[in-house]
């Protein structure tokens, strides 16, 4: 991959783990320097730092919960510190915690609005702070680069998961409302929205051959993702070959929002 986005920042949350891991590892591999967020986890995120140093890139890796203000705030404050400002945030973290409504306790409904939803504020808040501080730079058209990471479930409605497709919903008009106020000073506002991508957060979806077939139903393009396509998307909408786009949702998901059970029954 051609290093488009050398001499650039991105910070990206959740990346001890599957989709962030993948995003931090693609955009180091394009010539990015990486904040790589952790909650509980650093062991991942510091290997991935230490691989990407050794590699002659640059990262660090840096603890927070994403729904914590003060936590947040010191997470933009280490990418100050250690490279001078950030250009591309990638605001990834997110939970499940699946119950049928009727049982879904309070605290569950909160924890997933609090991580996938206020977390994904609170990043690109400063974000937006952070891109306005430091002005203008050479390295790229846009001000700076913000792309918060939806799901299908911010357009496919998900039994059993209220909390988690709520959350989801909530990002997609956030994502286009900041996008529609920060485009006049050339703050580029996107979302990527998953399929099934295999990560530690489905796992239960595609461990066993019976859960895999019944996922590959879904997806007319025939494979499960991996985090790899999820990193190729960010790179390309954190480079100036996205500049013109703005307030999109990107669908990485084989198909799967192609309603694929009307296939052969319409
Ligand atoms: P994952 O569980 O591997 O990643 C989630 C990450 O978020 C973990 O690294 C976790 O530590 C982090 N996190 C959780 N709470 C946090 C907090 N309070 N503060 C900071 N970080 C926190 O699963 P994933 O599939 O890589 O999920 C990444 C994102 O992609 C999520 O937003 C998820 O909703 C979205 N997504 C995933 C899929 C999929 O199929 N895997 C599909 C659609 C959307």
């Amino acid at each position: 991959m051609p290093l488009t986005l050398h001499d650039q920042v991105a910070i990206v949350t959740g990346a001890s783990s599957g989709i962030g891991y993948g995003v931090a590892k693609a955009l180091a591999d394009a010539g990015a320097s990486v904040v790589i967020n952790y909650h509980s986890e650093p062991a991942p995120a510091e290997a991935l730092a230490s691989q990407i140093n050794h590699a002659g890139g640059h990262a660090i890796a840096v603890k927070a919960d994403v729904s914590n203000e003060s936590d947040v705030d010191r997470l933009f404050q280490a990418s100050q510190e250690r490279f001078g400002g950030v250009d591309i945030v990638v605001a990834n973290s997110g939970v499940q915690k699946d119950h049928p409504f009727v049982d879904m306790p309070l605290d569950d409904w909160r924890r997933v609005l609090d991580v996938n939803l206020t977390g994904q504020f609170l990043t690109a808040q400063r974000a937006v702070r952070e891109f306005a501080r430091r002005g203008p730079r050479p390295v790229s058209k846009a001000l700076g680069k913000l792309i918060l990471m939806s799901s299908v479930h911010d357009v496919i409605p998900w039994a059993g998961h209220v909390n988690y497709a709520a959350s989801k919903g909530g990002i997609q008009m956030m994502m286009k409302s900041l996008a529609q106020e920060v485009a006049p000073q050339r703050i580029r506002v996107n979302a990527i929205a998953p399929g099934a991508i295999k990560t530690p957060i489905n796992r239960a979806a595609w461990e066993t051959e019976e859960a895999l077939e019944r996922l590959l139903k879904l997806i007319p393009y025939g494979r499960v993702g991996e985090p790899e396509d999820i990193g190729k998307a960010a790179v390309w909408l954190a480079s100036d070959e996205s500049d013109y786009v703005t307030g999109t949702t990107l669908y990485v998901d084989g198909g799967m929002t192609l309603y694929p059970e009307f296939a052969n029954n319409g």
